[in-house]
């Protein structure tokens, strides 16, 4: 089962979708950025979306990225790397050099770590506080009832440079639901960043505020099964 995949093509055509989506609520296209989500993907399906000017891209495991970016950020020097996915403890080092953003700031225990490896390295990434708004034991992120107090505490006490929120909806849940309790947190907590939206929902994330849409399957094609 061989599936004919034209990332550059499909990278198009999402870029279209998102402005639409963002035009039919009057907010400007250029506030919303495509957060490519390559993970799974060799280089050989990344590159051509990267030469088609995509430089947003989106990891969700430390080594892996460290195993493809070095090559692909070769003759680039404005690639912007999410991390999306969870970070342990002892790959933090290893994070804060791979990626220039982490987006799963999602525990006290993380949140020191990575404000004390800034500190070492005078590398203050963006970041933003996962929630986990389906309040999910098996989902990581700050139950909606903790966020206010975890983002005083991050931006106060360990002077993280917090750039707003990120969720990943229950997949049996309307995603609005979640995508509007976001917007709600990150506004009463003065935050402008809200990346939430992926392949089946982004249109819908943005026409409730989303800043950044991560996109993976809609462009790259659907990843190899084993990964949960
Ligand atoms: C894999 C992943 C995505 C992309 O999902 P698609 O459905 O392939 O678009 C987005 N966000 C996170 C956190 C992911 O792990």
């Amino acid at each position: 089962m061989t599936q004919i995949v034209d990332p550059a093509k499909n990278l198009k055509a999402v870029l279209d979708d998102i402005s639409m989506a963002a035009q039919s609520v009057d907010h400007d296209p250029e506030n919303v950025k495509l957060v490519a989500v390559s993970k799974v993907h060799d280089e050989e399906r990344i590159r051509p979306v990267l030469e088609a000017g995509q430089r947003i891209f989106g990891e969700n495991r430390v080594q892996e990225a460290m195993g493809k970016w070095p090559q692909l950020r070769e003759g680039f020097s404005d690639i912007e790397l999410h991390l999306i996915g969870p970070l342990q403890s002892n790959k933090v080092k290893e994070a804060v050099a791979t990626f220039d953003v982490i987006e799963t700031v999602d525990r006290p225990k993380i949140a020191h770590a990575l404000a004390k490896e800034f500190e070492r390295t005078d590398r203050h990434l963006e970041c933003y506080v996962q929630v986990n708004t389906g309040e999910e034991a098996q989902k990581a992120g700050i139950a909606p009832e903790n966020v206010d107090a975890f983002i005083v505490m991050c931006k106060e006490e360990l002077g993280l440079n917090i750039q707003g929120l990120m969720c990943i909806p229950p997949i049996d849940e309307e995603p609005a639901l979640h995508f509007a309790l976001l917007a709600e947190i990150a506004g009463r907590n003065g935050l402008s960043g809200l990346s939430m939206g992926m392949s089946s929902d982004y249109e819908t994330a943005i026409k409730l505020g989303a800043t950044h849409v991560r996109v993976g399957t809609a462009i790259f094609g659907s990843r190899p099964a084993p990964q949960a």
